[in-house]
């Protein structure tokens, strides 16, 4: 049985864990909208696996300098105060470059990523819902990705509400994603609030959206990697419940 669990608040992630029955924690370090750099949560975590979410503003891809720059150094910190907890990975989302921008840059800035950054503990690149010229939204720019990554020990973390409300259907995903990635490291398990290819990222509990949700244990299965579920606090116990008992 693969391990499941929880994105929760950095505050105290072990009595989270423990509230929602998780066997994994997911969290931030510090102001998933902010530049700062990485807060350690105040009480140790210990008896659940931890991951490790970079914030969202990172974006390596990026032709602006003002956002590259700053974001490969928060991505540095965020995967050294990462390893340093014992975290399995640091899961980050692919980025998107400007609309008149050509992709091929986005992919090119990665590779100087990975050509710079020690990575003590492996980076989880995350598929996203929307943003525009997006590096990781499409599975075709996914594989542009991995081309230009090639060489280098790079995870993939798979958002089951980001594909769907990203545009790609679930049936059959995880064959088509390990094709181009040879490996999937991590599941966000979510529901999306969204429609099908609506490029809104808004995470619902499982069953509570617009996934069928065996198409969502179809993915968990085929996967065979840790699950952690992004979805609203109240339902998250539930959500975990929904999985031990139906995988
Ligand atoms: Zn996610």
């Amino acid at each position: 049985m693969v391990r499941i669990g929880a994105h929760v608040s950095q505050d105290d992630p072990a009595a989270h864990a423990a509230e929602v029955g998780a066997e994994v924690v997911q969290f931030f370090l510090g102001d998933p909208q902010g530049y700062d750099k990485p807060v350690l949560p105040a009480k140790p975590v210990e008896g659940v696996d931890v991951y490790i979410h970079a914030p969202y503003l990172i974006n390596v891809a990026t032709t602006n300098n003002r956002i590259r720059i700053p974001s490969r150094k928060l991505l540095a910190q965020h995967l050294e105060a990462a390893a340093g907890l014992g975290a399995k990975g640091l899961i980050v989302h692919g980025g998107h470059v400007n609309k008149s921008d050509d992709p091929q840059v986005g992919f090119d800035n990665w590779r100087k990523v990975f050509e710079r950054l020690e990575c003590p503990i492996p980076v989880l690149i995350e598929n996203t819902a929307g943003g525009g010229n997006a590096m990781a939204r499409k599975l075709e720019r996914i594989a542009r990705l991995w081309d230009a990554l090639d060489g280098f020990d790079v995870g993939f973390c798979l958002d089951t509400c980001h594909a769907h409300a990203g545009g790609e259907e679930l049936v059959g995903l995880v064959d088509r994603v390990k094709a181009i990635t040879g490996r999937i490291d991590l599941v966000h398990c979510n529901d999306s609030r969204d429609a099908f290819d609506s490029g809104a990222d808004r995470h619902a509990n499982l069953g509570a959206g617009s996934i069928d949700p065996e198409l969502i244990l179809a993915v968990c299965r085929a996967a065979g990697a840790p699950i952690v579920v992004e979805t609203p606090a109240e339902g998250q116990a539930g959500d975990i419940a929904f999985l031990r008992k139906n995988l």
